[in-house]
């Protein structure tokens, strides 16, 4: 197997990471493995060759050219500043360039203690390793900007959590690691240098444009801010509860990042929160948008150090920046909920449409996922599926009615309009009975529905009727879902 790495970070940071080892697990076998994501990342891998695979993607086998690293960072968990968080369990092998040309970190999770571990055990169980594999390969099939995964190993050793698992590591592939809780943990630690080396490097990495800007570390948080708005303007679209939104798991990059009790809502409820450990419902899915808001005020305050050296007067800029957020944010959900619904150019009326829509659906008990397309199918001129997701035949009709003097001021074609939507809305996500569903079986030892459910959620937007059972919500009497860090 071929890595050309390149492995920027551990050669111009150091201090800002610990070395690490993995541990050699007993009998690793590979649970699953990326080959398209592999190829598109330039790794070149011969068939049958699935026993290789294993031992380098748990860490058993040492591949020329990797530096194993955890990164150090801090954070803000549910509102409470840690000033010493890191790569408690997993560690980079390093980086390596696409054939595009494009810079990617290789990380394995669950790979065993780190300098971080703190009272952890560096070890990740089989079902949120299948998950994060699962559910970041649906966002990205989504488009949704997202960290990917390459790989999923068993180890054949048990982790042990509220009872014992099959323990598992999965592959993680980011544009970086970098995190605000990085710039926090430098911030905190050691000052301005410190920052001020960060930030240029995470410039030079992802928006080595802004090296031009007058402050490039103003340009860095503007582009952080502006980057998190259009994430989570997306996370809001697909129904994303991401469930962990602690500063230490927002990716600079604007990438998706740790994917521990995440989970998609079924029926509308702003309020919805499926973490566990998420008591207050500090991330509900209502709150995403304030909770950003927050976190890139905390990313302000670790920058300041930075944004001040260059010149004391751009202080005022960054809190501008900060201020300025929820009206910033607001405008590209808009958009986002725009293309939903089918509606072409802004317009003053939309707002209003757009605002009303999640009362009606969280009174009504509505789907989320499939009322986007339910629309799409009206304009079909087939009202079954609406019909299927509503109480009654009078529930929503005055908005529907709205809806549809809205779309009358563009004229565009019902079919072209429907196809727009449908390219936009998806019809298959991770839905938590099927995901739960899938894992109960991986834990048994039969990956057949993770895998079929994969090769639905990889494919959103196109309809199989093969793949029906897929589109369907939970039934009403579910229990209530749970997840779990
Ligand atoms: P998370 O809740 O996944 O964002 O993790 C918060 C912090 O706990 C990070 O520093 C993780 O690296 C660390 N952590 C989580 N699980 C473990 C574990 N099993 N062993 C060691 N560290 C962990
Ligand atoms: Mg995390
Ligand atoms: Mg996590």
């Amino acid at each position: 197997m071929d890595f050309a790495f390149d492995n920027s970070f551990h050669d111009a940071m150091e201090g800002f990471y610990a070395p690490a080892e993995a541990t050699k697990h007993s009998a690793p076998e590979l649970l699953a493995f990326n080959r398209r994501l592999a190829t598109r990342l330039g790794i070149k891998v011969t068939d049958d060759c699935d026993a290789e695979l294993a031992l380098v993607f748990s860490g058993k086998k040492f591949l020329d050219g990797a530096n194993l690293l955890a990164f150090a960072y801090a954070g803000h968990q549910f509102g409470h500043f840690s000033p010493q968080l890191g790569d408690g369990r997993a560690l980079l092998l390093g980086e390596i360039l696409a054939p595009d040309g494009a810079r990617f970190d290789i990380q394995l999770k669950g790979s065993g203690p780190t300098a971080f571990s703190r009272n952890g055990d560096g070890k990740a169980a089989i079902g949120p390793v299948l998950r994060e594999y699962l559910v970041s390969e649906a966002m990205a099939a989504m488009g949704v900007p997202t960290t990917r995964s390459l790989a999923a190993v068993a180890t054949g050793d048990r982790v042990q959590r509220e009872r014992s698992h099959p323990g598992a590591v999965l592959t993680r592939v980011a544009s970086s690691h970098i995190r605000v809780g990085t710039f926090q943990f430098f911030a905190a630690h050691f000052g301005a240098d410190h920052v001020i080396q960060l930030s240029d490097y995470t410039i030079r990495r992802h928006f080595p444009e802004l090296v031009e800007a007058a402050n490039p570390h103003l340009a860095l948080l503007d582009r952080v801010i502006g980057l998190q708005c259009e994430l989570v303007a997306r996370w809001m679209g697909v129904g994303f509860i991401h469930g962990v939104m602690n500063t230490d798991n927002v990716a600079v990059s604007g990438e998706t990042l740790d994917y521990g009790p995440c989970a998609f809502m079924d029926r509308f409820a702003v309020n919805t929160v499926f973490s566990s450990i998420d008591t207050n419902g500090r991330y509900a899915y209502g709150r995403q948008p304030q909770i950003t808001h927050w976190n890139m005020a905390r990313f302000a305050e670790a920058m300041l150090p930075a944004i001040h050296a260059v010149d004391p007067a751009d202080v005022d800029a960054a809190k501008a920046l900060v201020d300025a957020i929820p009206a910033r944010f607001r405008a590209i959900w808009l958009d986002e909920m725009r293309a939903k619904l089918g509606l072409g150019q802004p317009h003053k009326a939309d707002e209003q449409l757009i605002d009303a829509l999640f009362g009606e659906l969280e009174q009504h008990g509505v789907d989320f996922t499939s009322f986007f397309r339910a629309l799409a199918q009206l304009l079909r001129g087939d009202g079954d599926m609406l019909q299927s997701l509503l109480p009654d035949a009078e529930a929503m009709a005055p908005w529907i009615a709205d809806w549809w003097a809205q779309l009358e001021r563009e004229a565009i074609a019902p079919l072209e309009r429907a196809d727009a939507m449908d390219a936009v809305n998806p019809l298959y996500i991770p839905r938590n009975h099927l995901v739960e569903a899938a894992l109960v079986s991986a834990e048994a030892g039969d990956m057949a529905p993770w895998t079929e459910l994969l090769e639905v959620v990889q494919n959103p937007y196109i309809e199989r009727a093969e793949c029906a059972a897929f589109a369907q919500p939970a039934p009403i009497d579910a229990d209530p879902y749970k997840t779990f860090c």
